[in-house]
This record gives C-alpha cells, structure tokens and sequence, in this order.
C-alpha cells in the first residue's frame, strides 16, 4: 500500500511538472526593465479586525474540530466545453475544466457544508466561518485570462462574463453565505489576466485596473515570481531575491502598498539551499516577506495549530480537470480523510474534540484560547 501511494505522489509530481511547462511555454517575460526602487510598506499581516464575540455554540450540534485539514484547491485553466474535433494533449485536459463544472462544484460543496476562506486567514489562523461549516480555499495559478479578466461595455470596465471570477459572483449573489474568496498567484514578468483574441470581445484594461478589480472585488494577489522562473535551476542568491522581489516591486508599481503575503512555487519545484530567499530578502530597496509558500501537493493541508504545520510547506490539492486523476480535489472529495477542519464560528477560540487534541501545538495557539470538548 506505501509503494502504491509513494508510486501515486510520484506520479502526480510528475505530471504537474509537465503541465506547468507546457502552461509557460507561452511565457514571453517581458522587457524585464527593472522598476524603480519605491518605498518599502511593512508588509501587512492582512486584514485584522476585531470580531464580534460569537455567542455559545451548541458544540454536540456543530461538532467543531479546527485541528482538522483544511482543503486548499489550485486551479488554473477553465474553457467553455472542449471542442470535440480537436485534441488535447493529457496535461491541458488535467489542468482545465469548463465553467459550468466550476459552478456545479461550488453547488456541490455548499450542499457539503463546505463555505469559502482566505489564504490570508488560513495564514493567520484566523478562519471565520460559520460555526459547523468546512472552509475550503481556492487558489489560482499564472494569472490566466479564464481565471479572471476584464471587457470593456460601454466604455466602462467589467469583468468578462467567460472567467472564473464571473461564475464565482453570480454563485456568491445567489448563495452568499458561501463567499467570496481566492487568491491569485501571478507573474508580473507576463500579461496577468490578458491574452489577445482572434475572434469574439476583445479583454480589456491595464494591469493596474485589472489587479485593482480584483482586489476591490475582495481577492487577494500572491507572489508566484516575476517570470515563472524553475526554482531549482537558479543557483545563485542574487538570482532568487530578483524573481521574488522584482515581481514585489512591480505590484508596487502597479497597486501602491500592495504587499504579498504568500507565495506559489513555480511548477511546485523549490530550492532547499536558497530558500530562506524565498522567504524574505530586499531587491534594489524593496522589501519583500512571504508569511506562507504553498506548494503543488496532492492532500489537504494540516490546520496551523498542527504539530506538523510549516507555514512554509502548505499543501495544497489540485482542482480536478476533465481528466480526472488520484489525489484531484474530486478524489479527495469521495475519499475524505479524518480529520477535516469544522469552524467554531469564532475566530478567538480554537475548539478540538478530546480525541484530538495530540494535533495541537500549544505554542502555535496565537493568543487564541483553547476548547477542548
Ligand atoms: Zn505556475
């Protein structure tokens, strides 16, 4: 059963590797003139408000485990349906999936009780849903126009109807107690969210507009470096804090104060001996700190109170394509394994079963007062 499940991991690293060098062999990296050195906000630890104290939860009712893992699903391509005279090759059909699966899934997972969180929050230990309800975070990777991008109707911005982020606002104005929440990894190396179009409405919108719809809309941006460069292959310091901190800079350029706060690994490759460059660094006087790097993993990522959680080691699972494989966010969904993280409702408290409680790590508690039940 190890070899089968090694064989299984093997296999799925194999094939992320491969879809992500077939994803960015359109990446042209543009004239990577260097942005002007601008001044450094402290990078922000996210939006911290008080909450309001939840009242007493029936916790037999509720049944809240926040030593639980928490579902974190990386998508990257979604197309209408697939043509069927033409053929594609098997990485496209693992990564993409058609818009109408996107809204069947978010249906599905509403029905399980699933309800939407932010990386931030995750990162901060700071899950804020409802009592009884299972956070799931979606993350997306490269910044593909079908993620999200923008159209221009009568002479005014909006998002384009044939994007992720559409079908995601349509579902959160029929079910908005499911919210709204993603983050978006991106090269600013490349054209995020844009790509020209032989036929049909051409996209619309600068950079700057279209990063700053998306942020007015409430997702959140991560840094996946500025040219999509294999962490593995760069062998010098000076090399990693330029595709980190340069991408830092250009968001700068582009969103005043915008500081990433976590971090996507380029075809999910890292580089063990420079990573400390990964996490923070300065380039040409710009700061940069990551407080999370999520991985391409293939299981849910442990709760932040585990013995075992690295902030630096976040797995994640990847969104299942129209070809479906093992270890795809719809395995994971028909093959749930024990623990999953139930909310409290109160992001002040970090309530675990009795039989649980060998998962959390005091020190990891963040202020936050422990129940155990
Ligand atoms: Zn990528």
């Amino acid at each position: 059963m190890k070899v089968q499940r090694l064989v299984i991991v093997l296999l799925v690293l194999a094939v992320i590797v491969g879809v992500e060098a077939v994803l960015m062999t359109h990446f042209t990296g543009e004239s990577a003139s260097a942005p002007p050195a601008t001044a450094t906000p402290e990078p922000t630890a996210v939006p911290t408000e008080t909450p309001a104290p939840t009242p007493e939860i029936d916790l037999e009712a509720t049944k809240p485990n926040e030593a639980g893992e928490v579902p974190i699903v990386m998508f990257h391509m979604f197309v209408d349906e697939l043509d069927p005279n033409e053929s594609y090759s098997d990485d496209f059909k693992r990564y993409t999936q058609s818009f109408s699966y996107l809204k069947e899934l978010m249906g599905r997972l509403y029905d399980m009780g699933y309800r939407m969180t932010s990386m931030n929050d995750f990162l901060n230990n700071s899950i804020e849903v409802e009592a009884g309800y299972k956070p799931v975070i979606f993350t997306f990777d490269d910044g593909t126009a079908s993620q999200f991008s923008l159209i221009e109707e009568n002479g005014e911005l909006v998002v384009n109807p044939e994007c992720a982020v559409a079908v995601m606002l349509d579902f959160y104005e029929e079910h908005p107690d499911f919210g709204l929440e993603g983050t978006f990894y991106i090269n600013l190396g490349g054209s995020p969210f844009y790509e020209e179009r032989e036929s049909g409405p051409q996209l619309a919108g600068t950079v700057q507009e279209r990063l700053q719809h998306l942020i007015d809309l409430g997702f959140e941006i991560g840094n996946h470096t500025y040219s999509h460069c294999n962490l593995s292959s760069i062998s010098d310091a000076d090399t990693i804090i330029r595709e980190v901190g340069q991408n830092q800079a250009a968001m700068y350029e582009a969103i005043d104060g915008y500081t990433f706060t976590s971090f996507s690994l380029p075809f999910g490759i890292t580089s063990p001996e420079l990573f400390e460059h990964i996490k923070s660094g300065t380039y040409e006087g710009v700061e940069y700190r990551n407080l999370g790097v999520v991985e391409v993993g293939w299981d849910p990522a442990i709760s932040p109170v585990n013995p075992d959680y690295d902030p630096y080691s976040i797995h994640r699972i990847r969104g299942t394509g129209f070809m479906a494989e093992d270890c795809d966010f719809e395995w994971w969904l028909a093959n749930p394994r024990d623990p999953i993280y139930v909310s409290d409702g109160d992001p002040n408290t970090v309530t675990v079963p009795q039989a649980y409680t060998s998962l959390v790590d005091e020190s990891k508690l963040g202020g936050k007062q422990l129940r155990v039940y």
